[in-house]
């Protein structure tokens, strides 16, 4: 079923005998297992199509409304959530308050949970979390130290408040899933940085998400960059996010401007040398994870945007030049298309693809 299903939701309004030739089942098969998605209204019937002679076809289309999704978002200030359609179409927002953290964080993201879950206007599928710091692919924070979390059994303590499945993933991992589930073509390769208050990363390697074996991947944001710079929460001294995090970027500017700058001061020209500065730095970073996994696609996302283009410029430029001239002609360096709802819409992607066995498309 869940073939037929992933062929409607990729071609749109299709017939039976089109999925029949798509998922090589029996037409016999393929009309059985339609019956079964109408039946669940998980798909309509719409009209009828062109015939290829003979009696036109009924064509057959998902019902996006038909089910929904709720997407938390952890890595904001405070939490945000949403509740999305099978398309990933917001229909409603809820918002936390304040900054929590250990039991109180756990409190609060299980409210806001309950709280989408109650408000939506279908069968809620799965809720869907994302989260700065480490997890387990059970749906367990290993750590995440904005939280101060260690091992919290996320998936699980919701799961058992709300009674529906919920999934758990770091947040610029399902970032990374939904650019590339919205912009670039199967199989490809691509890395997703977010700059904000941290620095992370979500890479896909040939259309996969790839976490590795501690879940992480993309954990770019503590590499240390410069030996002798300043010291960083973790411990250590000079890691990429003292260099090019929001909170670095703000205190480079106001030393310039003379005053406390704000995050769309970065735009300003006195700030185009500090945001230069750090682009480089971050393109530095990239071109060994460019060089090493041979991937094209690098993806910018999360506040930085603020600094603009000179950020961008600055991250292509070092990642071309610090690369093999044949590797370097090949390599895109863009913002992310999707910007402000990134992490929740990799949310409920997420989701989508656990309980429904469908890549959001
Ligand atoms: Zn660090």
């Amino acid at each position: 079923m869940r073939l037929a299903l992933q062929t409607i939701y990729r071609q749109g309004p299709t017939s039976r005998a089109e999925i029949a030739r798509e998922t090589r089942l029996a037409k016999a098969t393929v009309s059985d297992l339609v019956g079964l998605l109408l039946d669940q209204g998980l798909v309509v019937e719409l009209g009828t199509g062109v015939s290829a002679g003979g009696k036109p076809p009924t064509l057959v289309s998902l019902a996006p409304r038909s089910r929904s999704i709720v997407a938390l978002d952890m890595s904001a200030v405070p939490f945000t959530g949403a509740i999305a359609d099978l398309q990933g179409e917001i229909e409603d927002r809820a918002e936390g308050s304040g900054q929590p953290m250990g039991e109180e964080a756990v409190e609060e993201v299980g409210r806001l949970a309950e709280r989408l879950v109650g408000q939506a206007t279908s069968d809620v599928i799965g809720v869907g979390v994302a989260t700065p710091g480490l997890v387990d692919p059970g749906g367990t924070v290993r750590s995440a130290a904005h939280l101060d979390w260690d091992e919290v059994p996320l998936a699980r303590l919701l799961r058992a408040r709300i009674g529906v499945p919920v999934h758990v993933a770091n947040d610029s991992h399902v970032a990374a899933l939904a650019e590339y589930s919205h912009e670039f073509p199967e199989g490809e390769s691509l890395v997703l940085v977010r700059v904000g208050e941290g620095v992370g990363a979500g890479i896909v390697l040939d259309g996969r998400l790839y976490r590795g074996p501690g879940s992480g991947a993309g954990e770019i944001g503590h590499v240390v960059v410069d030996e002798d710079g300043l010291p960083c929460w973790c411990g250590r001294n000079g890691c990429l996010e003292t260099v090019v995090a929001i909170g670095a970027l703000l205190a480079n500017a106001s030393a310039v401007l003379g005053r406390p700058a704000s995050v769309d001061d970065l735009a300003l020209p006195a700030a185009e040398g500090i945001v230069s500065a750090a682009g480089h730095s971050l393109g530095a970073a990239l071109a060994h994870v460019v060089a090493t996994l041979d991937v094209r696609h690098v993806a910018l996302a999360g506040p930085v945007r603020a600094a603009g283009e000179p950020f961008r410029a600055a991250v292509a430029e070092t990642i071309k030049e610090r690369v093999l001239p044949t590797m370097s002609a090949h390599v895109d360096v863009r913002w992310a298309a999707l910007d402000a709802d990134l992490v929740l819409a990799g949310a409920s992607a997420m989701v989508l693809a656990a309980e429904l066995g469908v890549v959001w498309r």
